[in-house]
């Protein structure tokens, strides 16, 4: 497969709908045509439209369908535009931005921006994190505190601002404006590898040990802080454990691997994503994951992306606004 290099090179090269349907085919079906009704791995194409039909069932079936692009009124060049420009910026698709660049509505971007993660958040659910874990909550929201940022961080978001508050009010309390994220982050080389974050209803050990279940092997190991809820989640889960008491700039010591991953978050949030609703949240979590886990890859993002949007069940509209 021909991966074509920067915007210019990327646009010329699926700027009609029968390029890109060529391009989802070869993702699809790389080793040639498989019926999604039976199975089968014969079919031929029919003259008026583009459709396959199997040459067993007879049932006939688009390349796009049952993925994201199912259905879709939007040409398909608009959408590879937007996967392109989303895997372009480094801080994340904004709707804003390339709703000016398409010149369309920013709302119609907005949508297919939440479908893409959508399909980025089932891709990663398959991913499951072996090795050394390190596991910790990040706590957002605007009484949130002051992310942690590096001088690499720095120079590469020098607008970021913070307002430093505290993250308890003065009885003790947690603000019914702040939001948990389990934050799950295989450690690599010393560095971040595969990365779950997920929003809790609360900090409790069975919504801790629910995520645990979903996305960690048995048998991993686990570093965590001295919460309770840890403790009794992991205890409950075949998995060793290290619960290290620590808190301030002790935790960035014993835990820097996921304090980077929560520090990268909260920047991020910063730019693009500024004020992103807790209902909306999960999704701009899974676009961030998606990216991180994937920083290394040889392959293009852009390409990850499409390919998740090809085995994504895809969500309907109801289900974004729910
Ligand atoms: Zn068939």
């Amino acid at each position: 497969m021909d991966i074509p290099e920067g915007a210019i090179e990327f646009n010329k090269a699926y700027d009609s709908q029968e390029k890109c349907l060529a391009l989802l085919e070869k993702v699809r079906w790389p080793n040639g045509f498989i019926c999604p009704n039976c199975g089968h791995d014969d079919g031929y194409r029919l003259k008026t439209r583009p459709l396959i039909q199997c040459t067993l069932c007879r049932s006939q079936a688009s390349v796009t369908s049952g993925t994201v692009f199912h259905k879709s009124h939007l040409p398909l060049p608009v959408w590879f535009y937007i996967i392109f420009s989303t895997a372009l910026d480094k801080g994340g698709g904004s709707s804003c931005r390339i709703a000016a660049e398409l010149a369309i509505q920013q709302k119609t971007v907005w949508n297919i921006l939440h479908k893409l993660r959508h399909a980025m958040g089932l891709r990663d659910e398959l991913i499951r994190l072996a090795g050394f874990i390190e596991l910790d909550e990040a706590v957002l929201g605007p009484h949130a505190r002051r992310p942690t940022i590096s001088a690499e961080d720095r120079v590469n978001q020098p607008d970021a601002k913070v307002k430093a508050r505290g993250r308890k009010k003065k009885d003790g309390s947690r603000r019914k404006t702040q939001t948990d994220v389990l934050v799950l982050v295989e450690q690599e080389r010393q560095s971040l590898g595969v990365t779950a974050m997920k929003v809790l209803d609360s900090v409790s050990a069975d919504s801790i040990k629910e995520v645990l279940v979903r996305r960690i092997d048995e048998n991993q190991y686990i570093k965590c802080d001295g919460l309770q809820a840890h403790h009794n989640a992991l205890r409950g889960f075949n998995c060793s454990y290290e619960a290290v008491v620590c808190s301030g700039p002790a935790g960035l010591i014993e835990l820097p691997i996921v304090h980077r991953a929560i520090s990268l978050l909260k920047l991020s949030l910063m730019g693009t994503y500024f004020g992103v609703s807790k209902k909306h949240l999960q999704s701009y979590l899974n676009e961030f994951c998606f990216r991180l886990s994937r920083k290394d890859s040889s392959q293009p993002i852009w390409l990850s992306i499409l390919r998740a949007c090809v085995f994504a069940t895809p969500i309907t509209q109801a289900e974004i606004n729910a």
